[in-house]
């Protein structure tokens, strides 16, 4: 008698499923925008200009580079204006 307790059915996606997935938060694009991994099936989701959790679609990706890209341009320049004013 063969008892077959198949371990790798379990898959990440399974204990997802089952106890909810475990997301963190893996890079802040902006002050309101993050994008988030789940630890167990590796899922990614981010915020989107509503506010709310979406999946991380190539194409979100793409947009959260370019805010990123914005979010740091403008954080050098209040940056730089603070220095200035602190100065004159
Ligand atoms: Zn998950």
């Amino acid at each position: 008698m063969k008892t077959t307790t198949n371990k790798t059915a379990f898959i990440p996606k399974m204990y997802c499923s089952l106890f909810g997935h475990n997301f963190k938060v893996t890079k802040q694009v902006t002050y309101h925008v993050k994008e988030y991994t789940c630890s167990h099936c590796k899922k990614q989701l981010t915020t989107n200009s509503n506010g709310n959790l979406i999946e991380l679609t190539p194409k979100f990706k793409e947009i959260n580079a370019i805010l990123e890209r914005i979010h740091h341009s403008r954080m050098e320049r209040i940056q730089r204006k603070a220095i200035t004013s602190s100065v004159y």
